[in-house]
């Protein structure tokens, strides 16, 4: 039987998807972020052990919020690819019950992407960096994997939100806006929307509890202002941009 770890639920979720979310936590992660913010989700091994269907459980009691909404299941992490089999058999029991679903993800997993994106409505695309060398400097990986998942998303034509970390002296430069423009318009023709996500230093104190080097110490937070405004240069750069924002407004 499928079974697989998660961390937690939030039933009120209001930032990852359309309308009111119930987002599930899922374990594990192939990534070691600098800026990670759940650092406890890492270990495939931690957290609570559950069956699709026990899962699915959970979710219906919250059906009422997100459907009102019309919202639906946003599943996170950690990185939900990292369990292939329990998000797919999650993803497929939310479908049958007519739930909308999104996952978030870097797209850095374990496989199955054709089929796990059958079953998924939206996927929320947490670009990390611009290439290579960044890519392993921010993350500790390089891209392969990634590249992996965005040949599925593109012959999936699932609908996309692109997400990237903004972090002062790493990722802020109009020249980096311009590599992310030329990503998205190669590589995700599917985006509905892309959010630049300032870098805060919210949960810097898990790490101490974890004891686990926080690697972007003396960082300060990114300006949000500035956020905004390197957020409408890279949606200036980015060629069907418009037309997408018409189909979901
Ligand atoms: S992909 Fe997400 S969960 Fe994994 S290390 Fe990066 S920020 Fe943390």
């Amino acid at each position: 039987m499928v079974k697989g770890r998660i961390h937690s639920i939030e039933s009120m979720g209001l930032v990852d998807g359309p309308g009111i979310r119930t987002v599930v936590f899922m374990q594990g992660c192939k990534l070691r972020c600098a800026y990670c913010h759940n650092p406890d989700t890492w270990n495939l091994n931690g957290g609570m052990e559950v069956t699709p269907e026990e899962l699915m459980k959970k979710i219906s009691r919250f059906k009422p919020y997100f459907e009102r909404s019309g919202g639906g299941v946003t599943f996170s992490g950690g990185d939900p690819l990292v369990q292939p089999e329990f998000l797919l058999e999650s993803l497929k029991l939310c479908k049958t019950s007519g739930i909308h679903t999104a996952i978030d993800t870097a797209g850095y997993g374990d496989g199955n992407y054709d089929e796990i994106l059958k079953y998924t409505d939206l996927v929320l695309l947490d670009i990390k960096h611009i290439n290579s060398d960044g890519y392993v400097v921010l993350t500790g990986r390089d891209t392969k994997d990634v590249n992996l998942f965005l040949e599925a998303l593109r012959r999936s034509k699932t609908r996309v939100w692109v997400r990237h970390v903004v972090v002062p002296g790493y990722t802020d430069s109009k020249e980096h806006m311009e590599k992310i423009a030329k990503i998205i318009n190669e590589e995700i023709p599917n985006v509905d929307k892309i959010e630049l996500l300032p870098y805060h230093v919210l949960g810097v104190n898990k790490y101490e509890k974890l004891g686990i080097k926080y690697r972007l110490e003396g960082v300060e937070p990114m300006n949000k202002e500035k956020t905004n405004e390197l957020q409408n240069y890279l949606i200036s750069l980015v060629d069907n941009y418009k037309n997408s924002i018409d189909r979901i407004s």
